[in-house]
């Protein structure tokens, strides 16, 4: 599409002009996303400093050891070049607690030639029964979400940080995340993607091993692995507070526009 190959042209030569990973786009005159939340190429001479490096966000200490890296390893999943390899790998693993009390794992579900990546927090209850992503209500929310920028659910991967359920919904803790980040960092890492659309606090910290929250990690284009990441708000967190559908809207429009 021709507005996403121009961006894609803006995206890189911002990138070349700052040098940096993350970019935040500009509210506003001069550059960025519009009102109309369109975006627009960077003006000729780069505005003082619009630069976030990815490095200057504080950390979660969450490891960043590449999965995959190391052929001789002895770690199945650095040997795992498949997405059903991975969720091999996934259904049998008990490293950390939350394998106790699951009914089935969820490893995640699309095709192999995504062009996006939508991460979520970690499976719920209806998750839990059907062993697939982003069922129930906050489910058919992003479905809508998806096809109002034209997508069908069937041509995303739709993934979570934890691929089992935490009891009773509650946040997954720091160690499980630790433990379980692996598998989605192989799946990216497979799945090679233009764009990630990081849904939820808890996948964007993960994915951009920071502490900052939801709210100042949006309207930037970061980075994971050279991949853009966009953050935006979980469906779940829509169902509850209807005001965030507008910025959300902006987000995925942003996202959207990335994907060639
Ligand atoms: Fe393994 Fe992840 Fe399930 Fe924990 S949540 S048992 S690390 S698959």
């Amino acid at each position: 599409m021709t507005d996403g190959r121009a961006l894609a042209r803006a995206y890189l030569e911002q990138q070349r002009l700052l040098g940096g990973d993350a970019v935040i786009l500009p509210e506003g005159p001069g550059g960025g996303r519009r009102e109309s939340g369109e975006v627009r190429p960077a003006p000729a001479t780069p505005p003082p400093p619009t630069r976030l490096p990815v490095s200057d966000l504080p950390r979660s200490g969450i490891s960043y050891d590449p999965p995959g890296g190391d052929l001789f390893s002895a770690d199945p999943l650095h040997q795992a070049a498949s997405l059903d390899a991975v969720a091999t790998l996934v259904s049998t693993c008990t490293k950390c607690r939350l394998c106790e009390g699951r009914r089935h794992t969820v490893p995640g579900e699309g095709p192999r030639d995504a062009r996006l990546v939508v991460v979520g927090e970690g499976p719920g209850r209806v998750e839990d029964e059907t062993g697939r992503p982003f069922v129930g209500p906050a489910g058919e929310l992003l479905t809508k979400i998806l096809a109002a920028i034209e997508l069908r659910r069937e041509q995303v991967f739709i993934c979570n940080v934890v691929k089992c359920r935490p009891p009773e919904n509650r946040v997954p803790q720091y160690d499980e995340i630790a433990a379980c980040v692996p598998y989605l960092f192989r799946q990216i890492d497979v799945l090679k993607p233009q764009v990630i659309l990081a849904m939820g606090g808890t996948a964007a910290q993960t994915l951009l091993n920071t502490k900052q929250s939801l709210g100042a990690l949006r309207n930037q284009i970061h980075r994971f692995r050279g991949v853009p990441v966009i953050v935006t708000y979980h469906p779940a967190a829509l169902l509850r507070n209807p005001n965030w559908k507008k910025p959300t809207w902006d987000d995925v429009r942003i996202a959207r526009r990335l994907i060639a």
